[in-house]
């Protein structure tokens, strides 16, 4: 005669727990890949040939509906403020890729303000803004990175040297060439420009420019749809609002 065989209720627990996890990864894998994972095959339809695709291109110094910063660099804006590159992780930017060689495409102030690069800095520089435009007695910070290659040889014009301070410079002008340091020789990121707007802390320095809340969304200020909650897979481009 044989026994039935039940399920000690221990593990019946474990394996209901492990259902419900599975569920919830899944969940948010999907979630993960609707809001960035079109945007990363993108990309790598854009880095495999620039040239075909010129129409996703955005240019350097074009202001976008009037929108108060002039956009810095040229190339296609492949990842948003608010995507994900991993499940859990949150971009804090843009990055627009040139479709160049390190080093090539330039990349200028998107408005005027006091530069910054702090002595460790390699490949990043910051540029405070006393008035934000869009919120008059707020100050801003633009961040702007990736402007170095591999090793950390920097992109960066020699007039900003490292541990310059509060430097006034107008828009439009030239701060760099995009880069692809990562911090690590071997892993390098694509050449790209990654660029960021960075909230004070309200004793005038930056807050931590690595987490999302204490970055803006740069849609109003460039004009453009760069919030990855409300495009979920757009290329990015300035829509006229009205005709030429
Ligand atoms: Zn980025």
């Amino acid at each position: 005669m044989r026994r039935k065989k039940t399920l000690h209720p221990l593990v019946r627990i474990f394996l209901s727990f492990l259902f419900v996890a599975a569920l919830v990864s899944g969940y948010l894998l999907y979630q993960w890949y609707q809001r960035s994972g079109e945007r990363t095959t993108r990309l790598w339809d854009w880095l495999r040939n620039p040239g075909e695709n010129t129409a996703w291109m955005m240019v350097a110094g074009e202001r976008c509906n009037d929108a108060p910063f002039a956009f810095p660099t040229d190339g296609f804006i492949g990842f948003l403020w608010d995507d994900s590159f991993r499940p859990g992780h949150r971009h804090q930017g843009i990055d627009i890729f040139g479709g160049q060689e390190p080093g090539i495409t330039p990349v200028y102030a998107a408005y005027s303000g006091y530069l910054t690069r702090l002595p460790e800095w390699k490949s990043s520089l910051i540029i405070r803004i006393p008035g934000d435009p869009l919120k008059p007695s707020h100050q801003i910070w633009n961040y702007y990175t990736h402007l170095a290659d591999r090793d950390g040889l920097s992109y960066i014009e020699s007039n900003f040297p490292p541990g310059i301070s509060e430097l006034w410079v107008e828009a439009g002008t030239l701060l760099g060439y995009q880069g692809n340091y990562s911090g690590d020789p071997n892993n390098p990121t694509g050449v790209h420009l990654h660029f960021s707007i960075v909230m004070d802390d309200g004793d005038g320095n930056f807050r931590n420019e690595l987490k999302i809340q204490n970055t803006l969304d740069p849609s109003p200020y460039l004009g453009l749809a760069l919030n990855a909650n409300q495009n979920p897979g757009e290329v990015v481009l300035c829509e006229k609002t009205q005709d030429e």
